[in-house]
C-alpha cells in the first residue's frame, strides 16, 4: 500500500483557507483534514474534538517536551501544533491527510517530512484582501491594517513553498489545489509502480 500525501496549505489570514478547504475536501472526500491542537479558546460554534482540540498550555508544554509534535507554533498569542503520532498514523494507513496551518508549522514539516506538498494561498490583490478582512465586520480600522502588514509580511514566504495558487474564485483554487494532489499522487519519485510490478524489472 502506497504511503498516504501530507498536503500543508497556508497562507495570510484573510485569504479564505478554511472556505477553500472545506470546498476542497467536499472535491476529494478521501482528503482527512488534521485536527490541530491549541490553547485557545473555542470560538461561538466551535466544538472540542471536531474543530480543535483545545487544550491547557501547561499540557501544550508538556508535549512539547516530550518532543510529541511534528510541528507547533505561537500565532497571535496562542499555542498551535500537529501531534506527530497522528500524521504517522495516518500516513501508513495510505490516508491523505491535510494540515491547514500557519508558515512556521510548515517550514517545521518541510525540515522534518521532505516528502510534504506546500501549497501556498494568496489573495488576488492586497485591495482584495483588505476587502475580505474588513467585509468579516469584526476588526476596526487598526486591526485591519494590523492584518494587512502581517500578510504582506507573510506573502514574501510564497517562494519557500513547492506551490502558489491564487484564492480568486473558490472553486477554482480548490479545484486547483486538488489537480497538484493528483498529480503528485502520480509521481514515479514517490515510488508509484506500475500494477503488478514487481520493482527490479528495469
Ligand atoms: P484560528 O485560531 O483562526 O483557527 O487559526 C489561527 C492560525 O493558526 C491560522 O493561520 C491557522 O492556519 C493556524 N493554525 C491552526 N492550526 C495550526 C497548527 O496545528 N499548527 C500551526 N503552526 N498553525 C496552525
Amino acid at each position: 500500500m502506497a504511503a498516504g500525501l501530507l498536503v500543508v496549505l497556508s497562507g495570510p489570514s484573510g485569504v479564505g483557507k478554511g472556505t477553500v478547504c472545506r470546498r476542497l475536501l467536499h472535491l476529494r472526500p478521501s482528503l482527512q483534514l488534521s485536527r490541530s491542537l491549541t490553547t485557545r479558546h473555542p470560538r461561538p460554534g466551535e466544538e472540542d474534538g471536531r474543530d480543535y482540540d483545545f487544550t491547557t498550555l501547561a499540557r501544550f508544554q508538556k508535549l512539547i517536551s516530550n518532543d510529541a509534535f511534528l510541528e507547533w507554533a505561537v500565532v497571535y498569542g496562542h499555542y498551535y501544533g500537529t501531534l506527530q503520532k497522528t500524521v504517522e498514523e495516518s500516513l501508513a494507513r495510505g490516508t491523505d491527510l491535510l494540515l491547514e496551518i500557519d508558515i512556521q508549522g510548515a517550514l517545521q514539516v518541510r525540515r522534518r517530512l521532505a516528502e510534504a506538498v506546500l501549497i501556498f494561498l494568496a489573495p488576488p490583490s492586497m485591495e482584495a484582501l483588505r476587502t475580505r478582512i474588513a467585509g468579516r465586520g469584526t476588526e476596526d480600522a487598526l486591526h485591519i491594517n494590523r492584518r494587512l502588514q502581517e500578510a504582506q509580511h507573510e506573502l514574501a514566504a510564497y517562494h519557500l513553498y513547492d506551490y502558489l495558487v491564487v484564492n480568486d474564485r473558490v472553486e477554482d483554487a480548490a479545484a486547483s489545489i486538488s489537480a497538484i494532489i493528483e498529480a503528485e499522487k502520480c509521481k514515479v519519485s514517490r515510488g508509484v509502480r506500475p500494477p503488478g510490478w514487481g520493482g527490479d524489472e528495469r
